[in-house]
């Protein structure tokens, strides 16, 4: 970025000792521009954790985008997930083991640019998380860390000298002049290339001469980030070509596919096959009605509602709304009883052979006896297309825009859900982010337990399992009955 002499001066303004501070870390700086991929070994199980944690940050960066949130409230969103997957410490903290963090994101974003390097698409959607996710690392940085992070790299900056910035005194003020405190003494301009700025010249905020933007020190960061996305899309743009060289990887490949459709409905986590019923206790075959209307996603109160009106589910359908229900909390007694009263056109002969099996099967008690999994959001929208007759699916992909809104409003409207809110809702449906339109669902229809609108299924996330939403669902009614019967008790005293 400086010449020598220049970070010298830089250096001793900002009184930061030249020596490395922190010389017993392997990654020096929090901030990475990811010039070099990792060498170290690493199993395929780590090389798939890196990335999946990443992606959950990212995925919600991306949610944010389409959810028009203002930038600080992307913010919060993003660091509340970074927090909790990809923690990224200043070098001064202590007790974390800084090295590890930073050795997971650097791995974690190289992975991450083999899954999304395939297509224009997926790469300028990578490239807009990245980039956010580094700004804001960037503005949570210290202040000193950053200084050194510039001071490690050549960002090849020219300084514009004293008697330069004399000269175009009048031109740099006009251009800066907006600047907070502007007095053209006290500032240091850098010259890059026109085309380095894009965002500085298309704001007018910079004197543009020979084909050079002259750049105020103050406006060093969008430099910063220019630099970064652009190093980023050339990086990509590299990988895609070196990418079919991978294709015989039949572990990695997979791995890949997996991960690129992240962005089309986050990434589900403890949802899959881990039941839910211990914070909100077992159900029962009796409970399911009742529980569907207060707490089941679009995708569940439509299997629902077509096996009470059919008396019957196909396949599919029978397979999605089967492992929700077991990952839900009900045991396979209870199953057993569910399905064979549902299906109440169907003789016992008829049901035990048939379908007692398949039931016993997804519960892991007869075949090859694996624990199979709820399937999450992304795996409904990719999986089997919904064919006549069906009931499976997720309806914000697999209705047409006129069924989804008489859908929604037969579904939704006792628990809050209005004509006024169908917009939005639609406005996400159409630009295929289906989970978030499921979020905004569980936000309005979860308004009185004191959801409001951003706060997703809690802390911003979006639904990526659907039972997840119901689990949330349950918490927030069992926390809204305990405050009730708190408040009934005289426990608590309402200002
Ligand atoms: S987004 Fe997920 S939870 Fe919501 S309806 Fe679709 S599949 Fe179900």
């Amino acid at each position: 970025m400086f010449s020598a002499r220049d970070r010298n001066a830089f250096s001793k303004k900002s009184n930061i000792p030249q020596v490395e501070k922190y010389s017993n870390l392997k990654y020096s700086h929090r901030l990475n521009f990811y010039d070099r991929p990792p060498i170290d070994d690493i199993t395929i199980e780590d090389f798939e954790t890196c990335a999946l944690d990443r992606l959950r940050v990212l995925a919600e960066i991306e949610s944010s985008f389409v959810r028009n949130r203002s930038w600080e409230e992307l913010k919060s969103v993003a660091l509340t997930q970074s927090e909790k997957y990809l923690p990224v410490h200043a070098s001064t903290a202590i007790a974390v083991d800084r090295d590890a963090e930073r050795k997971k994101d650097h791995v974690g974003h190289f992975v991450l640019r083999l899954a999304f390097c395939r297509s224009e698409e997926l790469r300028r959607r990578f490239v807009k998380s990245e980039m956010a996710l580094f700004r804001i690392r960037w503005d949570t940085d210290d202040r000193v860390e950053r200084e050194e992070f510039l001071n490690s790299r050549d960002f090849d900056w020219i300084p514009v000298s004293e008697s330069e910035i004399k000269e175009h005194a009048e031109e740099l003020t006009a251009a800066a002049g907006g600047l907070k405190d502007f007095k053209i003494e006290n500032e240091k301009f850098y010259k890059v290339k026109w085309t380095r700025v894009p965002d500085l010249v298309e704001r007018r905020r910079v004197f543009l001469k020979g084909g050079m933007a002259y750049v105020p020190a103050r406006e060093q960061s969008s430099l910063v980030f220019q630099e970064f996305q652009s190093n980023l899309e050339k990086a990509l743009e590299l990988t895609a070509k070196a990418l079919p060289r991978l294709d015989e990887d039949t572990r990695i490949v997979p791995i890949l596919d997996n991960l690129s459709q992240g962005f089309l409905a986050g990434v589900s986590s403890e949802w899959s096959t881990a039941s839910s019923s211990e914070s909100t206790g077992k159900i029962t075959a009796e409970m399911i009605d009742d529980m569907a209307r207060k707490h089941f996603p679009m995708c569940m109160r439509h299997l629902h509602e077509c096996l009470r009106r059919d008396r019957h589910l196909k396949h599919h359908g029978r397979l999605q709304y089967g492992l929700f229900l077991k990952v839900l909390g009900l045991s396979i007694e209870e199953a057993i009883t569910f399905w064979r009263r549902s299906f109440s056109q169907i003789q016992d002969d008829k049901f035990n052979k048939e379908y007692r099996y398949n039931i016993r099967h997804s519960y892991g008690l007869e075949g090859k006896r694996a624990n199979y999994a709820a399937k999450s959001c992304v795996q409904i929208l990719t999986g089997e297309t919904p064919g006549p007759g069906d009931s499976h699916g997720c309806p914000y992909r697999h209705f047409s825009q006129e069924n989804l809104s008489s859908a929604l409003l037969a579904t939704y409207s006792s628990q809050g859900l209005t004509q006024a809110d169908l917009p939005e809702i639609l406005h996400a449906v159409k630009s295929q982010h289906y989970h978030v339109a499921c979020t905004r669902v569980f936000e309005i229809t979860h308004a009185r337990d004191g959801v409001y609108k951003g706060e997703g299924v809690g802390g911003g996330e979006s639904v990526t399992h659907p039972n997840q939403y119901a689990a949330r669902s349950r918490e927030l009614e069992k926390a809204r009955l305990e405050t009730m019967k708190a408040e009934s008790d005289g426990d608590i005293v309402m200002s």
